[in-house]
């Protein structure tokens, strides 16, 4: 028995790549899960929650409720920021936004920039004086994470064993200084919790696997398998985005198009 997962952000209506996105999860599960990944009070809104049950209802899926609602268990990720926090694997990061743009580099063209650990050298008084007078953000000391769990390995469907680097990003941020919690703590957290043992997402999330895949090591959750699958794009070639009003799941069915033609649309945008 699989158990399979969409996990939307309500930020706008759900477009194609979301309709594809769904319907793939929900084909690879004999149980099927929503979860809405609303951390961020200022991007997300309850209407858009609202919406994207009604337009994945229209297309035809149902899945189990309740739906988990990241917002209301933020208890859930701080005992796991607690656990590495107790195992010296985490320090607060003080720097602004602008600061990390002056001091990162990226390693290869379009690659993500790399935090240079810059608040990891502060000394011990100045860190404290710090603590009880700026805003931080909690990073997780990659290097050192890796040296406890040493190789780690994950299994995608698409492109079989990968060995995990999760070093490619530096020491990531696992909770942020406006939200006591990350997309990385949350998605490892929730996925071990309701028991998703296949995990399918675009492959543009291909290399958030390598973070989440070490920590699971740290926090001693299981592994699931992964599909990351290819994004839709449009007939030009450009990757489905929400800014794409005309192709949103609530316009469609404006227009009068049926489920059944929106879903085989979404199979003919898939450019495998
Ligand atoms: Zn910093």
């Amino acid at each position: 028995m699989t158990t399979t997962r969409f996990a939307p952000s309500p930020t706008g209506y759900l477009h194609l790549g979301h309709a594809f996105s769904a319907l793939f999860a929900a084909k690879q599960g004999d149980r099927f899960l929503l979860r809405i990944e609303d951390i961020d009070p200022v991007r997300c809104k309850p209407e858009f929650a609202e919406a994207l049950f009604e337009d994945l209802s229209w297309l035809g899926l149902s899945w189990e409720k309740p739906v988990r609602f990241q917002s209301q268990h933020f208890e859930d990720y701080r005992a796991n920021l607690e656990k590495l926090r107790a195992m010296d694997l985490l320090y607060p990061c003080f720097c602004t936004r602008s600061e990390i743009l002056a001091a990162t580099h990226a390693p290869h063209e379009g690659e993500t920039p790399v935090y240079p650990g810059t608040c990891h050298r502060l000394s011990k008084d100045q860190r404290e004086d710090w603590m009880a007078t700026k805003p931080y953000a909690w990073r997780l000391n990659v290097e050192k994470a890796i040296k406890m769990t040493g190789p780690l390995s994950w299994h995608d469907a698409a492109k079989g064993e990968q060995q995990a680097k999760p070093q490619i990003f530096g020491d990531i941020v696992l909770a942020r200084k406006d939200i006591p919690a990350s997309y990385h703590l949350c998605v490892v957290t929730d996925d071990a919790l309701q028991n998703i043992d296949l995990v399918t997402r675009g492959e543009d999330l291909f290399d958030s696997t390598h973070i989440h895949r070490l920590l699971q090591a740290l926090l001693d959750l299981p592994t699931p398998d992964y599909h990351h699958h290819p994004l839709c794009r449009d007939a030009k070639g450009w990757r489905l985005a929400k800014r794409d009003k005309s192709v949103t799941l609530r316009s469609m069915r404006e227009q009068g198009r049926t489920p059944e033609q929106v879903r085989n649309e979404v199979l003919g945008l898939l450019h495998t």
